[in-house]
């Protein structure tokens, strides 16, 4: 073996394999396995692993890890923003937050991101790379050692376009999903798009009861393509068209997230819009009052204004939550910590 195989990249059965290789039981990689997402760093920490086999995996592999750089911690809802550098010196941002149902995690999927949507920090720079699988679930290592507690939710809504990264993105779901690691169950997990249509076809077949989130924005090609490149791509009709399907295939809710701008979709008739290409679709509306990015050129609306925005969807029989703003007190716009750092 050349390169040391980062061990938090493996799915169990790949974990089987490669102890295999080693000459070695399949159960010695479920013991390993186990360790692993008990937060167990060190081979030597693995104490019903035999000494020879313990030395040979430090020889060739090791339990990737982040090192955290920053961390902003909320004085009034428990909201922790990290600050995290990967091993090649690229840094990336995952969020943990609380709410009523239990702990939940933002996590970015890749360093960067290459679909220009431009009320966002986090393309500013394009796309620096993906995250391994093992690069995504070790924020959530990372978050639960720093606040000493279980996290049972994930959003992957943090950098990237998750379905940018997709065999990574699978990798790290069904890791996550093993009963043998954390055990975080598939209706737990949300994955965030920015609309890449033929990839929620796959995701659906893959993943039925993975939940889905579409970043919508715009009720028109016009206004969504002028914030969304990706709507060149795949225009309103395609992408609606493919959403509908994937609520008929998996029976599942989708959620749009819309973020609110300023005189941009803002407007009762955006609001009206939205409801017709919504009507009779499975799914709920999350309203975002913009992150101001610095010179992004878009303007934020009030809480009231989004207030007004979320009655008019209800009224029409559309299900709508304006966002809670959580870490309010740490808040700057997602992809902002990660740009202060390297300017
Ligand atoms: S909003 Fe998401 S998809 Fe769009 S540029 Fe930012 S990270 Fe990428």
């Amino acid at each position: 073996m050349d390169e040391k195989i980062n061990l938090r990249d493996l799915q169990l059965p790949e974990m089987e394999g490669l102890l295999k290789s080693m000459g070695q039981p399949a159960f010695r990689a479920k013991q390993i396995f186990q360790w692993i997402y008990k937060g167990v760093k060190s081979f030597d920490d693995m104490n019903n692993v035999p000494k020879a086999l313990r030395e040979k995996l430090t020889e060739n592999c090791y339990i990737g890890t982040l090192s955290l750089i920053e961390v902003q911690r909320s004085k009034t809802d428990g909201t922790r923003k990290y600050l995290f550098e990967l091993e090649d010196g690229n840094t990336i941002e995952s969020v943990f937050m609380k709410y009523k149902y239990g702990n939940s995690i933002c996590v970015s999927s890749q360093a960067g991101c290459r679909m220009g949507c431009r009320f966002c920090a986090s393309t500013r720079n394009g796309l620096e790379r993906h995250l391994s699988p093992g690069e995504i679930l070790s924020q959530l290592m990372e978050a639960e050692a720093d606040t000493g507690e279980k996290i049972g939710h994930i959003v992957v809504m943090g950098t990237g376009e998750p379905f940018d990264n997709y065999d990574n993105l699978s990798a790290f779901i069904k890791i996550v999903n093993d009963k043998n690691g954390l055990n975080i169950g598939m209706r737990n997990i949300t994955v965030s798009t920015c609309g890449l249509a033929d990839m929620i076809d796959r995701f659906a077949e893959d993943f039925p009861q993975v939940n889905l989130a579409i970043s919508l924005h715009g009720t028109t090609d016009e206004i969504r393509g002028a914030m969304m490149p990706v709507n060149k791509r795949y225009p309103l009709n395609i992408l609606l068209e493919t959403c509908r399907a994937y609520t008929e295939k998996t029976g599942r809710r989708i959620t749009f997230e819309y973020t609110l701008v300023s005189g941009i979709n803002d407007s009762d008739s955006d609001a009206e819009r939205l409801c017709k290409i919504l009507r009779g679709m499975l799914c709920h509306v999350n309203l975002i009052p913009l992150n101001k990015v610095a010179e992004s050129g878009f303007d934020t609306v009030s809480r009231g204004r989004a207030g007004e925005f979320q009655k008019i969807l209800e009224q029409r029989g559309i299900p709508a939550t304006v966002r809670r703003e959580l870490g309010a007190d740490i808040d700057a716009a997602c992809g902002q910590l990660r740009l202060s750092k390297k300017l």
